[in-house]
């Protein structure tokens, strides 16, 4: 396949969803620069290494083992080809903080004994519920993922919404939830993945229901080396089909069109690519690549958007083992309306946070020297928020003591390696809009359709993958993102697109 041979692209930032488009253009014949601002590749998901210790600093999620084969299967390849996966059992627990504790297992029966004796009932609910959110995984991955629908009558074509019997797409979550379960603990159980959206249960669609399908019946795996390996899975493919990374290499002006653009960095090194796709954050590239006279949503625009959580994460060596916790450990008060309202409604450092520990050592012996332990906590706060030396300090300490209240697992004495990461952390090494860790929320205004577009309106040749566009958030989501971003500049180019159907 070599459609595009003769093309020239140039590729800004090395993330999932750059490094994707990459693989798909490269392979159909166009030469491909990636050019990557930090000093190694997977945006999001890069890696830190201190001390013998190895820290994925973003994703730890391995989800939708489906869409990996399907990106890998593309190119003749196989995910194994490039690094092994384990099924983790649990797929993850959690303590809520009245002292109650749960394991979801990949076992369905197990799962609707734990639904079960929470609430009379609930185990067939949980049955009945995972079969319609298979149903929605199948039809929303259909009708809206892998393809890029384009119009308002598409995206509420009534043939989508029958073919998937009931699908409540349009209600929130928080009321889909409520028709099958009472109980306030089933409930959050079945709504934390939409912390993986950047979402809250009042805010995003009941159409992502389909995520209990993907953490309950697909499963939660560990790939070799954790997401890191799979960035470096990802960027020897890439080799392999010619592509060139440039790394330590920030774009500071994108200038030109289709077959004349000129793309300048901070270094010495000038392009002078036909195509440009940028995986950087969408409203840098807009704002602060582009001429004013170019850019087609303006400041404005960005500012009136709803955006995902930011997060203070603190990375963590500790001596000896941390059994309480498994690989994936949620932490959760029992309302947790109120840190739901201090990311989206009202912005304040949450006093009482729900909160995400991981723990690869769990897994995975290389992470860690021997007799240590591995793990980061992630809490979601509000974008923008202020982020002195002073707030992290103090709010660190709330993080130790609760893990160590609520989980019986205390670190305060026993660390050799700790970093934290927030905010201005997000927006310094990403360029990230008010260092959002995630990007634009997936709210119904915001999904599908509504998500900017992928194709410049105002530059002829310059398109954008990654979380921001469609399909959105999250490591699969911007593995197809690199694949629609690819069919687009095939596509603009005449030629009939790679998709797979
Ligand atoms: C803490 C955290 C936990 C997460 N957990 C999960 C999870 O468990 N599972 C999951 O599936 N997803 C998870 N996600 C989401 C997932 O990581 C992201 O959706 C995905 O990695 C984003 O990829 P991307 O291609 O959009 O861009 P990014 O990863 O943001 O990559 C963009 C790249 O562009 C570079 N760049 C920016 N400006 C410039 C410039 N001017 N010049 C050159 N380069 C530039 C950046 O340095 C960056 O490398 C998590 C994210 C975070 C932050």
């Amino acid at each position: 396949m070599n459609g595009l041979s003769g093309t020239s692209v140039l590729v800004v930032g090395g993330g999932f969803g750059g490094l994707s488009t990459a693989c798909y253009l490269a392979d159909a014949g166009a030469d491909v620069t990636v050019v990557e601002k930090n000093d190694g590749l997977g945006g999001r998901a890069s890696v830190l290494e201190r001390d013998g210790f190895r820290f994925d600093m973003g994703p730890s999620w391995y989800l939708m083992p489906d869409v990996f084969e399907r990106f890998f299967g593309h190119f003749d390849r196989t995910p194994t080809d490039y690094y092994a996966l384990e099924h983790l059992d649990p797929h993850y627990r959690i303590f809520f903080k009245d002292g109650d504790r749960v394991d979801i297992t990949p076992d369905l029966e197990r799962s609707k004994e734990v639904f079960e004796s929470y609430e009379a009932g609930a185990g067939e609910a949980l049955e009945r519920y995972l079969e319609q959110s298979e149903e929605n995984y199948n039809v929303g991955m259909e009708h809206f993922v892998y393809e890029d629908r384009a119009t308002v009558r598409d995206f509420l074509d009534p043939a989508v919404a029958k073919q998937a019997r009931g699908l409540t797409m349009l209600g929130s979550m928080q009321d889909h939830v409520e028709k099958y379960f009472e109980h306030p603990k089933l409930q959050q159980i079945m709504q934390y993945t939409l912390v993986f959206l950047g979402g809250s249960p009042n805010n995003t669609p009941a159409l992502y229901n389909l995520m209990s399908h993907v953490d309950f019946n697909l499963g939660v795996w560990y790939p070799e080396n954790g997401l890191g390996g799979v960035v470096d899975g990802m960027a020897s493919l890439g080799e392999e089909l010619g592509v060139e990374y440039v790394t330590g290499t920030p774009v500071t002006e994108i200038m030109g069109r289709r077959g004349g653009f000129k793309v300048t960095t901070a270094g010495s090194e000038t392009f002078f690519p036909d195509v440009v796709v940028s995986d950087a954050d969408y409203a840098h590239t807009e704002l602060e690549l582009l001429d004013e006279g170019k850019r087609h949503y303006d400041a404005d625009y960005w500012e009136s958007r709803t955006y995902a959580p930011s997060a203070f994460l603190m990375y963590m060596g500790v001596e000896g083992d941390v059994e309480e916790l498994a690989h994936h450990t949620l932490v959760l008060p029992t309302d947790w309306e109120q840190h739901f309202d201090e990311i989206f409604e009202n912005p304040a450092w949450p006093d009482n946070p729900a909160y995400y520990l991981c723990v690869p050592s769990e897994t995975d012996d290389s992470v860690a020297p021997e007799g240590h332990s591995n793990l980061f906590v992630l809490v979601p706060i509000a974008p923008g928020l202020d982020d002195t030396e002073e707030t992290r300090e103090q709010y660190r300490e709330l993080v130790l003591d609760d893990i160590a209240e609520h989980t019986g697992t205390d670190l305060r004495d026993r660390m050799v390696v700790e970093e934290t990461f927030t905010v201005s952390d997000f927006a310094e090494r990403y360029n990230a809009y008010e260092g959002s860790a995630l990007g634009l929320a997936h709210t119904l205004k915001q999904t599908a359709l509504f998500r900017p577009s992928r194709r410049s309106e105002s530059v002829d040749g310059l398109y954008y993958t990654g979380g921001y566009t469609t399909p959105g958030i999250g490591v699969p989501m911007c593995l197809i993102s690199g694949e629609l971003t690819a069919d687009a500049v095939r596509e603009d180019a005449g030629l009939e697109h790679a998709h797979q159907g």
